[in-house]
C-alpha cells in the first residue's frame, strides 16, 4: 500500500483516478452561484446586463463591455449551435472512460458571437458533433450539490 497520489501526467495515474472514481466536480463561487443553483432546478440562466442588455458568460463581478455592476440572471430556452469543439482521446480529466467532446456552445439568444457555454456534447457519436450544429442542454445531476447542464444534439430524447 502506498499514500502517494496517483500521477495525472500518466495514462496509468489516469487509469488509477478512474478506479477510484474520481471525477471533477465544478466548485461554485459567489459570483458563478446563481448559475448552478439554477442548474440544480434544471434551468440555464446566464448573466445579463441590467444596464446595456448584454449576456455574459462566465459569470464576472461586472458587464464587460459597459462595466455595469447591474446583473441580472437571465433564463435561456437551452438552444444553441456549436460554436467550436474538441474530441479528448488522451483522458486528461479523471472521471471520463472514453474520448468525450468538450465544446463551446452559443445560446440562440445571444446574436452578439461573444456568448460560450463550454460544456460536454453527449447522446451521440463524438464524430457526429459538428461546428454549427443545433444542440440544446440537458441536464446531469452529478452529486446531491452539483448539476452540469450538458448538450445534446437538438430533438433527441433521453
Ligand atoms: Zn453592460
Amino acid at each position: 500500500m502506498t499514500d502517494t497520489l496517483p500521477n495525472i501526467q500518466t495514462k496509468e495515474g489516469q487509469e488509477q483516478l478512474r478506479q477510484m472514481g474520481i471525477r471533477v466536480i465544478p466548485q461554485p463561487d459567489d459570483v458563478s452561484r446563481p448559475f448552478w443553483e439554477a442548474a440544480r432546478r434544471h434551468e440555464l440562466q446566464i448573466q445579463r446586463c441590467g444596464s446595456c442588455s448584454a449576456y455574459q458568460h462566465p459569470p464576472a463581478p461586472s458587464c464587460r463591455y459597459c462595466h455595469s455592476t447591474d446583473l441580472q440572471w437571465a433564463q435561456l430556452s437551452g438552444r444553441g449551435s456549436v460554436y467550436s469543439f474538441i474530441i479528448d482521446h488522451r483522458l486528461m480529466v479523471p472521471g471520463f472512460d472514453k474520448p468525450y467532446v468538450v465544446a463551446q456552445i452559443r445560446p440562440d439568444e445571444t446574436d452578439d458571437d461573444l456568448v460560450r457555454i463550454t460544456t460536454n456534447i453527449k447522446q451521440c457519436d463524438v464524430h457526429d458533433v459538428y461546428i454549427g450544429m443545433a444542440v440544446e442542454v440537458f441536464f446531469e445531476d452529478v452529486t446531491e450539490d452539483v448539476t452540469l447542464p450538458q448538450f445534446r444534439p437538438a430533438g433527441s430524447r433521453p
